[in-house]
Order: structure tokens, then sequence, then C-alpha cells
């Protein structure tokens, strides 16, 4: 006996997540957990689009898997981690624009890596042909301002471009296609919850690292991560605001926005990324899928960011010396590689889960009005 007899679904992994969402719904010991929980209570029957929804929403923290009665070696078999995170890679896939690139999911550490080392090499080869040398430590007397927003400009405004036509996918099909309003209380309320990482504590307790022991850790290198790109990311902006606008052409001083930005940004970024790499060395291969069906994803992007902080700051710190042609070469491709990759690896769940928590807000808020609100009961451990 494996829990009640259901309709079969698109996929596998849809059917688990609904054979095991049946089964949380009539335990609801979890339910102060985290966003999920009170979301499947919304439901009775589990279509398509609610377990893709479902899957984004869970944040892998683990809490559930550890306090479940029915893990395995329960007959019942119930790993809500580890079925979220199959399907959740799974609707990356589904979702991805143009469709045919889909299959690059399925063995996206090998794509990512790949792709990384064509485009270092490509860069390494055409400095190698082209350069007009790198003596004097500007970046420009390398590869011209022109060359490289005619090289960057084009990837960079087609994954823009793929990652909201699959966005766009993705909300459409998620909870079975129900028009759900944008309200900007529940973006408000989507933004809180992301910029914080509220479901990313297993109730207040912390994340479940590397043991049944709860931490903050993963927590915290995630911060470090995620705001330490947004760092870098606005450091090349105001560089590009500077240039078009101020007719200020790099390099630039230190204490210049592109250099306030950039050192402590990429500082942040190699801190959290090689965190995130060692929790994930170390993490219970349990909140995990199946060893077969793991695509090397998640590895994939950590490592691809920490390439990116570490290449950008070995850049910063050699500009002057001979090294810097080949250190620009090989953080121009790695930053190019990332571009590309995008809308291809694990970059999207960040899209697809703030858009999960803006439908589960405005959802609560519909289920739950003001006048309406009553303790939530149960496991609320905040
Ligand atoms: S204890 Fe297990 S079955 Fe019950 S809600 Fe939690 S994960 Fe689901
Ligand atoms: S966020 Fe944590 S508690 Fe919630 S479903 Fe995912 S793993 Fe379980």
């Amino acid at each position: 006996m494996t829990g009640p007899d259901l309709p079969t679904l698109a996929t596998a992994a849809q059917d688990e997540v609904a054979r095991q969402m049946q089964i949380c719904n009539a335990c609801r010991y979890c339910e102060g957990l985290c966003a999920v929980f009170p979301a499947m209570e919304l439901r009775r029957v589990f279509e398509g689009g609610d377990v893709d929804y479902l899957a984004n929403l869970c944040h892998n923290c683990g809490a559930c898997h550890y306090d479940c009665q029915y893990a395995p070696p329960h007959p019942f078999a119930v790993n809500v981690p580890a079925a979220m995170a199959e399907l959740r890679e799974e609707s990356y896939a589904r979702f991805a624009w143009p469709g045919f690139m889909a299959p690059v999911f399925a063995r996206n550490g090998v794509w990512i890596a790949l792709a990384s080392v064509v485009a270092v090499a490509a860069f390494i080869l055409g400095f190698a042909l082209w350069s007009g040398g790198g003596a004097s430590g500007d970046f420009y007397a390398v590869m011209s301002h022109d060359a490289m927003v005619a090289v960057f400009a084009p990837v960079f405004l087609f994954s823009l471009l793929a990652l909201a036509l699959s966005l766009v996918r993705f909300w459409r099909h998620a909870d079975g296609g129900n028009a759900v309003p944008v309200t900007a209380a529940a973006l408000w309320r989507a933004m809180k919850d992301a910029t914080t990482l509220r479901y990313l504590d297993g109730g207040g307790m912390g994340c479940m690292t590397e043991s049944e022991r709860p931490d903050r850790q993963r927590r915290t290198f995630h911060h470090l991560t995620f705001y330490g790109f947004l760092l870098c990311f606005a450091s090349t902006s105001s560089g590009t605001v500077l240039h078009y606008l101020f007719d200020w052409a790099a390099p630039y001083p230190w204490w210049a926005p592109p250099k306030l930005l950039g050192v402590p940004g990429g500082v942040m970024l190699v801190v959290g990324a090689a965190g995130l790499i060692r929790s994930d060395l170390r993490r219970d291969p349990a909140l995990r899928p199946d060893p077969a069906r793991r695509s090397g994803m998640g590895a994939a992007f950590t490592w691809t960011l920490l390439g990116l902080g570490a290449t950008g700051l070995a850049l910063y710190a050699l500009r002057g010396t001979p090294a810097m042609e080949l250190l620009l070469a090989v953080h121009l491709g790695v930053v190019f590689a990332f571009f590309l990759t995008m809308p291809y690896g694990k970059f999207v769940h960040g899209l697809y889960r703030f858009a999960a928590l803006t439908r589960h807000a405005h959802e609560q808020a519909a289920a739950h009005p003001p006048e309406a609100a009553a303790p939530v009961e149960g496991r609320d451990r905040r």
C-alpha cells in the first residue's frame, strides 16, 4: 500500500508529488513549516498545474522529511523535498523557451561545463589572434568597448526574452491556469518572502544542511550569493551608465560606483557560492532526487557563480600585470557562458519561485481575509 488511487497526470514526477500531497493533506502535521502546506490545504485534488506550482513553492529546507512519520521505510514512502526537487527540475525543462532547448536540462551540468569551456577557449583564441595588447591595464585596449557590446548584448537580450517567455508559460500553467491577478499587495508580499528567504528556515528552526540538526548556514550563504550577484550586476550597470551618459570610460578609480559595488559584490558572491557548494556536498542525499535522475544543475549553477566572482576579483587584483589579458579572456568567457545558459539552468528557479510566491500571496489573502484571520493551528515554530 503506497497511498490512495489517483488519476494519472502527465509525468511520473507529477504523479508522485500528487500522491504525496494526498497523504500530507490527510496528515497535515507539517502545516506550519512553510508555504507549501497551507497552499496544499486549499486543494482537494491535485492537477498537473497544482503540483508544478507547489514544487516551485518548496525551498527544499528538508524539515518536513525529518519530521515525517511516513518517510521510508514506511510503505507510504513520503519524501516531500526529494519529490518536489525532481518535479521542479522537470518543470524548468517543460516551460523552457524555445521548447527544443528542453533536453539541455537533463544533462545540465555537462551542458553548462561545456558552454563555459568553449566560451573561455574562444575568448583566449580571439585575444591571441586580434588583441591590441593589454600591458597598460586597459581592458578596451584588449577588446574594444564596441566589440564587447556587439558580442554580449545579443546573447544577453535573447536570454532575457527566453526567461520572460518561460516565466509566462509557467505562470499560465500553474494552478490549472486559473487567472490570478498580479496585485501590488501580492507582489509586495512575495518580494518580502523572496528577499528574506522566509521559507528556507524549516518553520523557524533553520535548514537541514548536513544532518538532522537544523542551522542557518544555507540561508546565510544563499543571501551572500544573491546579494553579491545583485551588487555585481549593479556594478556593471553603473559602468554602462557612466560610459554612455557621462562619457566616462573604464578603467575607474577605486571610489567610482563600479568598483565600490563590484568588489564587495564579488567577495560576497565567492564566499556565498563556495559555502553553498560545501553545504550541498555535505547534505543528506535523501533530500535530493534519485541519483539516476540528477542533472548536476545545482552544482553547475553555483560553480558558475563562483567562477564569475573569482575571475572578476582576480582581474581587479592583477589588471596591471602581464596576466591581465589571459584573466580578461577567462572572465569574459565565464560571463558569456553565464548569459547564454541563464534560461537553461538553475537561474530560472528564482523567477519561478517568485511567481509561485506571488500566486501563494494572492490565494492566501483571498482564502484568509483580515476579518476572518485566525491563529494557525499546528506546528508553526516561528
Ligand atoms: S508528516 Fe509527512 S505526511 Fe504528514 S504532512 Fe508532514 S510530510 Fe506530509
Ligand atoms: S520548503 Fe521545506 S518544509 Fe516546505 S515542503 Fe519544502 S522541504 Fe518541506
